[in-house]
C-alpha cells in the first residue's frame, strides 16, 4: 500500500473515532477498530522513497515535525495539556525509548521522562553503560491524558503518524517500548507486556524490545531483575552490531 492510501485510511479512520466518541461509544466497541488499523499497517509495504534515500538533515526534520506536534488540535488532549512533549535526544541514536504519555512533571516541563519514572529511566540506561543524551526518548502520545489515565484508541490513532514519523527520521537501530501501551501501540498487537517482553521482534528495518514500563517498576520493585535481562539483550545487541 502507498504511503498516501495509507495517510487517508488512518484519517477515515479518525473521523470514524469522532463520530464513534460522539455517538458515546466505549472503547470495547472501538477495539475493532484498532485492528482494523493494524490491519491497515501491517499490509503497508515500505515506501520506496522512505526505503532509498536517509533522511539528510535529521535535526532539521526533527524541529519541521515538533512544530506540527505543538500546533496539533487533533484530539481532546490538546484543550488540557500544559505543553506538547515533542520528544528528546540524540537523532543519531541507535537507541530509541519510547514511553507511552506525559505525566504531570512532563507536562510542566515539556520534556519526556523527567519525573520519577523518568529518575528510574535515566538510573537504567546509565546501567547499560549510556548516557541519557546518547539516546533519543519519547511518548506514543505527545500530550498529558488528564489525571494520567490511560490512552485511548482514539488519541493513539490521532498521534501514531507523529511518532511513526519521529521513528522514521530517528532511524534507531532498535526501539525499547516501555509497557502495555507503546509495545501494542509499536508492534500493533493485544497481546499483554508480561507476554510481549523480553523477546526481540520487527518494526520494518528496526529491532523492538518490549520491557515494562518504569511507572510499574516503582509499583513493582521485585520486576526490576527482569527489565534488567531485557536491557542486557538491548546492550549486547547494540554492542555486536557497532
Ligand atoms: N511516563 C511515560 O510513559 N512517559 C513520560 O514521559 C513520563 C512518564
Amino acid at each position: 500500500m502507498k504511503n498516501d492510501s495509507f495517510q487517508k485510511i488512518v484519517k477515515d479512520i479518525k473521523s470514524f473515532l469522532e463520530l464513534e466518541k460522539e455517538a458515546g461509544l466505549n472503547e470495547a466497541i472501538l477495539k475493532p477498530v484498532i485492528k482494523h488499523v493494524a490491519k491497515a499497517v501491517s499490509s503497508k509495504e515500505p515506501h520506496p522513497v522512505e526505503e532509498a534515500c536517509p533522511i539528510k538533515d535529521k535535526g532539521e526534520a526533527l524541529e519541521q515535525l515538533k512544530a506540527s506536534v505543538l500546533n496539533c488540535t487533533e484530539c481532546a488532549l490538546s484543550k488540557s495539556r500544559r505543553n506538547p512533549v515533542f520528544g528528546e535526544g540524540n537523532p543519531d541514536a541507535d537507541l530509541m525509548f519510547i514511553g507511552e504519555a506525559p505525566g504531570l512533571q512532563e507536562d510542566i516541563q515539556a520534556r519526556p521522562f523527567v519525573g520519577k519514572a523518568g529518575t528510574l529511566l535515566t538510573k537504567i540506561i546509565e546501567a547499560m553503560g549510556l548516557k541519557r543524551e546518547d539516546v533519543y526518548i519519547g511518548n506514543c502520545l505527545k500530550c498529558r491524558p488528564p489525571q494520567n489515565r490511560n490512552p485511548l484508541p482514539s488519541e493513539i490513532v490521532a498521534c501514531r503518524e507523529f511518532f511513526m514519523k519521529q521513528i522514521k527520521i530517528i532511524n534507531p537501530r532498535l526501539i525499547c517500548c516501555l509497557g502495555k501501551f507503546a509495545s501494542q501501540t509499536v508492534l500493533m498487537s493485544e497481546e499483554s507486556i508480561s507476554r510481549l517482553r523480553g523477546k526481540f521482534y520487527n518494526f520494518e528495518n528496526i529491532k523492538v524490545m518490549p520491557t515494562f514500563h518504569p511507572a510499574y517498576l516503582l509499583r513493582n520493585p521485585q520486576e526490576k531483575r527482569l527489565v534488567w535481562d531485557d536491557m542486557k539483550k538491548v546492550r549486547d545487541f547494540l554492542k555486536e552490531r557497532s
